[in-house]
């Protein structure tokens, strides 16, 4: 093997969670997955605008080059700030230059109308040809009509879904809340407390540092008879991190266990967006073989090419200023945390 692998794909971010490092500490301290969702996560996400949007997804495609991915497989969430949000993204990682699939997270949170409102631009946006899956935030957060409208939308519009599974104990119920819906064209993320013969189809998005950030468990996908693919839960697009977390978690309860399984979990990436394949990166560390990497903590790209155009060279990001983007993103990052 040489220094160039493929363009590489995190399989579950959320581009829209960029913004939060630094943000003010909840009133609180959550205790439990659930109690971090109420005081972070949903906290932050109805306190977005388009403008913080768009910066924080620049931000977040910047890094994904300066990590050597080239393809994003996005989930969104934006209660006060849906209509037009899955265009937003789109071209801020175009303008960058990276791949992305995006996908509106339909949600009862805000009531019905808010899933209406999400499956709408699901539809609007897909309709109109933008790159994406039709997206439910979980089962444990919709009612059984918007987990079947979701499910119809995809299905009429030749798509998968994008949903998040047994994350967390709450969400136990969702192996039989989407029993009879899912298709082998779904992305499962987490799938941390979904049993070994859950009965659904689809890919399995493992996020090992975002498990462990939220203690909610280790998922073992080596367990599942599904695929797996990898993702970071919106901490960053550093795959080759990715990568060696979930080979050490995997070891951390299997000592006998090598780095191929998480290395071809990396690779089931290129099935979601298998153009990310004929993208190109150069690492500073040769050769880029799996039981190299998992001890070689400090390889970077050095270049990357995405449809044969240097989007990454030397250190920067050649279509846009990544110092300009970092400053535009801390000014969104201020109205955003002030809003919190
Ligand atoms: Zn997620």
């Amino acid at each position: 093997m040489s220094a160039v692998t493929p363009g590489l794909v995190c399989a579950h971010h959320h581009l829209y969670s960029e913004l939060a490092r630094g943000m003010p500490p909840p009133p609180k301290v959550a205790t439990n997955f659930q109690e971090i969702l109420e005081q972070v996560w949903w906290r932050l996400d109805v306190a977005l605008d388009l403008e913080m949007i768009r910066w924080s997804a620049m931000l977040g495609a910047v890094e994904a080059l300066e990590s050597g991915t080239t393809a994003i497989v996005d989930h969104h969430e934006s209660p006060n700030a849906i209509e037009g949000s899955l265009d937003v993204i789109a071209e801020a990682c175009a303008e960058v230059g990276v791949r992305v699939l995006t996908a509106y997270g339909i949600t009862d949170r805000h009531g019905p109308d808010g899933a209406k409102r999400g499956l709408e631009e699901n539809e609007r946006f897909i309709k109109a040809g933008g790159p994406g899956y039709v997206g439910i935030h979980a089962a444990f957060t919709c009612s059984d009509k918007s987990l079947r409208e979701a499910a119809g939308l995809a299905h009429d519009l030749g798509v998968g879904v994008h949903i998040h599974v047994a994350e967390g104990i709450g969400d136990v119920e969702a192996p039989t809340r989407l029993a009879g819906l899912t298709a082998d064209n779904w992305l499962l993320s987490h799938c941390v407390h979904l049993p070994d013969d859950h009965g659904l189809s689809g890919i399995i998005l493992h996020n090992p540092r975002s498990n462990l950030n939220n203690g909610v468990g280790y998922a073992n996908p080596a367990r599942f008879t599904n695929p797996v693919a990898l993702g970071t839960d919106g901490i960053g697009a550093n795959m080759i991190e990715s990568f060696r977390l979930a080979y050490v978690m995997q070891r951390s309860v299997d000592v006998t266990a090598g780095p191929d399984p998480a290395w071809s979990w990396l690779e089931n990436g290129w099935n979601i967006m298998p153009e990310a394949r004929g993208d190109e990166v150069t690492w500073s560390y040769e050769p880029m073989d799996p039981w190299h990497i998992a001890f070689t903590p400090s390889i970077r790209p050095l270049e990357v090419k995405v449809n044969d155009e240097v989007v990454f060279k030397d250190g920067k990001t050649t279509r846009v200023d990544a110092a300009e983007v970092r400053a535009k993103a801390r000014e969104q990052a201020s109205r955003l945390h002030a809003r919190l």
